[in-house]
C-alpha cells in the first residue's frame, strides 16, 4: 500500500510528434503516467502507447556501460577508454580519407540539445556535412516543400486551428493510429461544431471511419487530385485574387500546369482512380469551406515526388489565401517527436543550424558564431545517398544515434550488408542488441533514455517543450550531447564546454537570433537568457520567439512577408504524377508500409508493454480477399512476401480495407522481435530527387502461399 503518490514532474510524451504532455513519477520498478492537464497540446489526454509509458522503464536488455567489440560480442571498458576509440578512429580516417569518409546518422527520437552539439561537431569542426537523420524517412519532402514555397521550413498553424476549422481534410494520414490525440480534437470538433472530415488515402485506416468523405487514390496520384481542386477553385472563381497579387508568385504558371495536368473532374478521376461524383462533392466542399485545414503525413512524404505533392496541397491554400488564419492552413503532421527539434538545429545533411541553408553567408555566419575552424562548405550525403557511399566503401566510419538503420532504412539487408563492413560503426544507444549493432558495431556508448534525460523537443505546432529527468540515470549511461562534447574534446576542439542541456539550449536559442534581422523564420532568441531555473520551469512555448518577447507566436503568414528573398510565397507546379518503380509479372502487387496504433518504430520501447503487444500482437500483411484468393493465400495463414530487395514471411488479413492490387505490412518488427518480418529489407530505396525521402509505399512486391 502506498501512502502517498510521488510527486509527478511534468515531461513530454517520447513518441509521436502530437507531443503530448505528460505527468511521470517513479513507481518501484516502473513509472506513473498521466496526462498533463495543463499542457496546450493534449490537456491531459494520452493515447494507448502514451498511457502504457510506466511499463517502458525496466531496465531489462539496457545498455548500461562503454562496450567494445571482442572475441566474442563485447566487453565492457571505460569511457575514456571508448572515448578514445571513437576519436582516435574518427581522426585517423579522416586524416587518411578527409572529412568525407566520416558521417553521423542521427534520430527524430533525440532532443534537440544533442541534435545541436552532433551537428556542431560534425558541420563545424570535423568540417562534413554527412551528418543525416532518420527524419529523412519522415519528414524530409515536407521540408522540401515549405522552403520552395515560404523560404523556409515553417508550419504555418497550430493545433487550435484544429478546434476551429469547418473542414478537416486529411491526406496520407492514419491520424486515428498515428496522432491519436490530435485526431480526437478534429473528432471533437466534428462533434462541436459540425466539422466535416475528408480522408484521401490508398487503403480504407481507422482514420477513415471517421470521414464524412472518403477518397480512395492510387498510388502516387496525389498531385493530381490536388491539381484537378486548383483547377476547380479557378474555374469556379474561389481564388483570392488580391492575396495571389499582392503575396505571391508563379500562380499563371501553376495554374496553367495544374489544367495540363488534370483539366476537369473527369480526367482528375481517372489520374487518381477516384469516383467523378466524390470528387466534385471533395472540390465543392473546398470550395466553399473557407476554414480548411489540409493535414498531411507519411503517405505524401513517403515518396518519390513527396515534395511536389506537398506543393500541390499549398498551392490550393496560397490561391484561396487560406493560410495563417484561424481554422485555416496547410499542416504536416510530423512522425516523430523532435523532428521539428531535429530540423531546427540542422539535422539534415542540406541545412545548417537555425534553418539556415548552405549559401556562402550562412556558412560564414555560423564560421563565425562556432569559431569553427573547418566548416563544411556544402551539403552532405542524404541517408539513402550515405548508406549508399557506405556500400561504395566512400563513408569508411559512421556513428549511428538512437536509431536502427540496419531494421528501418529501406533496402535494409543492403544496409546490414554494408555497415557490416565499416572500418569503424560507433552506436550510441538505450539496448544491448539491435540490428545495426549486430551487424559489426566495434563500440557501443550507453545513452540515457526517455524519463533519464533533460531537453527539449519540438512539435507539429512548432512548440517547444521540455523532456525532464524523472528517474535516476542509471549504469553509467550519459545524455547524447554530453558524449559528443566529450568524443569533440576527445579530438581536441574547443567550443565543448557545455556543463548542462541549458547551456545547450542557451547557444542553439543565441544562433538562432545571431544576425538574424527577421528575414529567417527560426528565431527563439528570447529564450538565449534562460538560466538553469528557468529553463528548468520553461513551459511549453512555440516559436518564433524573438528577444524582447513575452511570449511565442502561435500563426505565421497571416499578415506581413514570407521568408522568401522577395517576402511573397511561391507556387510551385508539380511534375505529372509517376512512381520508381513499376509493377511486373513477377512482382504484380504494390506493398505499403507503415505504423500501426500501439507499437512505435522498432519497439525499443512499447515492445516492453504486455498491454500495448494485445492490439495486434504479431507482424502481418493486409490483403484485399480477391488477391489472396487470387494468389492461394488463406485468411489467417502465413503468406511469404518478396520484393527484388528481400523476403518476409507475414500472417495473411485478409481484407477490403486494401484495394486490389495493394498490399500493407507495418514496419515494427525485426529480427530481435520476430523471424523473418524485417519488412524494411522489402521496401525499395528510390528517392524523392527534390528531398531525398524515399519512396515507402508503393514497392512492387509478389506473395505466395508459405
Ligand atoms: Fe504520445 Fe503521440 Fe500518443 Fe500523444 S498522441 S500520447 S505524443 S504517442
Amino acid at each position: 500500500r502506498r501512502d502517498s503518490a510521488p510527486v509527478a514532474t511534468r515531461t513530454t510524451c517520447p513518441y509521436c510528434g502530437v507531443g503530448c504532455g505528460v505527468l511521470a513519477a517513479r513507481d518501484g520498478d516502473d513509472a506513473r503516467v498521466s496526462g498533463d492537464p495543463d499542457h496546450p497540446s493534449n490537456f491531459g489526454r494520452l493515447c494507448s502507447k502514451g498511457s502504457a509509458l510506466g511499463e517502458t522503464v525496466g531496465l531489462r536488455g539496457r545498455l548500461l556501460y562503454p562496450m567494445r567489440r571482442a572475441a566474442q560480442g563485447f566487453a565492457r571498458v571505460s569511457w575514456d577508454a571508448a572515448l578514445a576509440d571513437v576519436a582516435k578512429g574518427f581522426a585517423q580516417i579522416i586524416e587518411r580519407h578527409g572529412p568525407d569518409a566520416v558521417a553521423i546518422y542521427l534520430s527524430g527520437q533525440l532532443l534537440t540539445e544533442d541534435y545541436y552539439v552532433g551537428n556542431k561537431l560534425m558541420k563545424g569542426f570535423i568540417g562534413s556535412a554527412n551528418v543525416d537523420t532518420n527524419s529523412r524517412l519522415c519528414m524530409a519532402s515536407t521540408v522540401a516543400g515549405q522552403k520552395r514555397a515560404f523560404g523556409s521550413d515553417t508550419v504555418p498553424g497550430c493545433y487550435e486551428d484544429l478546434d476551429e476549422t469547418d473542414l478537416a481534410v486529411l491526406v496520407g494520414s492514419n491520424a486515428a493510429w498515428c496522432h491519436p490525440i490530435l485526431f480526437n480534437r478534429i473528432v471533437r470538433n466534428k462533434e462541436k461544431r459540425g466539422a466535416r472530415i475528408v480522408v484521401v488515402d490508398t487503403r480504407r485506416t481507422a482514420t477513415a471511419e471517421s470521414a464524412d468523405l472518403f477518397l480512395q487514390l492510387v498510388p502516387g496520384s496525389d498531385q493530381a487530385l490536388f491539381s484537378g481542386l486548383l483547377a476547380h477553385l479557378f474555374r469556379a472563381g474561389i481564388c483570392d485574387r488580391d492575396f495571389i497579387r499582392e503575396r505571391t508568385e508563379g500562380f499563371d504558371d501553376a495554374l496553367a500546369s495544374a489544367i495540363r495536368l488534370a483539366p476537369t473532374i473527369s480526367e482528375t478521376a481517372a489520374l487518381t482512380g477516384v469516383g467523378e461524383t466524390d470528387l466534385q462533392r471533395f472540390f465543392d466542399m473546398f470550395a466553399r469551406t473557407e476554414r480548411t485545414v489540409t493535414l498531411f503525413s507519411q503517405g505524401v512524404n513517403q515518396s518519390s515526388q513527396g515534395a511536389d505533392k506537398v506543393n500541390a496541397i499549398i498551392n490550393c491554400h496560397l490561391a484561396t489565401g487560406r493560410i495563417g488564419k484561424i481554422g485555416a492552413g496547410p499542416f504536416s503532421l510530423t512522425g516523430q517527436p523532435n523532428a521539428m527539434g531535429g530540423r531546427e538545429v540542422g539535422g539534415l545533411a542540406n541545412s545548417l543550424a537555425a534553418h539556415m541553408g548552405f549559401e556562402f553567408e550562412n556558412v560564414e555566419r555560423l564560421r563565425r558564431f562556432w569559431r569553427a575552424p573547418r566548416m563544411a562548405p556544402r551539403e552532405g550525403l542524404k541517408a539513402v545517398d550515405m548508406f549508399g557511399a557506405v556500400a561504395a566503401g566512400k563513408i569508411k566510419a559512421l556513428w549511428v544515434v538512437g536509431t536502427n538503420p540496419a531494421a528501418s532504412m529501406p533496402d535494409a539487408d543492403r544496409i546490414r550488408a554494408a555497415i557490416g563492413g565499416l572500418e569503424l560503426l560507433v552506436v550510441s544507444d538505450n539496448v544491448l542488441s539491435n540490428d545495426t549493432i549486430n551487424s559489426g558495431a566495434h563500440i557501443l556508448l550507453p545513452a540515457q533514455a526517455w524519463g533519464e534525460k533533460n531537453g527539449t523537443v519540438t512539435n507539429s505546432e512548432r512548440r517547444i517543450s521540455r523532456q525532464r529527468a524523472f528517474l535516476p540515470s542509471p549504469g553509467e549511461t550519459r545524455a547524447d550531447w554530453r558524449i559528443f562534447s566529450e568524443v569533440a574534446k576527445a579530438m581536441g576542439f574547443s567550443g565543448f564546454d557545455y556543463k548542462s542541456a541549458a547551456d545547450v539550449f542557451r547557444e542553439h536559442a543565441a544562433l538562432s537570433a545571431f544576425e538574424n534581422d527577421g528575414r529567417r523564420d527560426f528565431d527563439i532568441g528570447g529564450l538565449a537568457t534562460l538560466d538553469e531555473k528557468d529553463y528548468d520551469a520553461l513551459e511549453p512555448t512555440q516559436w518564433p520567439y524573438r528577444a524582447h518577447a513575452n511570449f511565442g507566436t502561435k500563426r505565421l503568414f497571416g499578415e506581413g512577408g514570407f521568408f522568401r528573398a522577395n517576402g511573397r510565397a511561391a507556387f510551385v507546379a508539380p511534375r505529372a504524377p509517376s512512381l520508381a518503380t513499376a509493377i511486373s509479372p513477377d512482382y504484380p502487387l504494390r506493398l505499403n508500409t507503415g505504423r500501426i496504433r500501439d507499437q512505435w518504430h522498432t519497439m525499443t520501447r512499447t515492445g516492453a508493454s504486455p498491454r500495448l503487444a494485445r492490439h495486434l500482437a504479431e507482424p502481418f500483411l493486409e490483403i484485399n480477399p480477391d488477391d489472396a484468393a487470387a494468389f492461394g493465400i488463406e485468411d489467417g495463414g502465413f503468406a511469404r512476401v518478396t520484393t527484388v530487395h528481400g523476403a518476409c514471411v507475414l500472417r495473411v488479413v485478409a481484407t477490403d480495407r486494401q484495394p486490389k492490387g495493394h498490399i500493407f505490412a507495418p514496419i515494427h518488427w525485426t529480427d530481435e522481435t520476430a523471424a523473418q518480418a524485417r519488412v524494411g529489407a522489402l521496401v525499395a530505396s528510390f528517392a524523392d530527387p527534390v528531398s531525398g525521402q524515399p519512396e515507402m509505399k508503393a514497392t512492387p512486391a509478389a506473395v505466395a502461399p508459405r
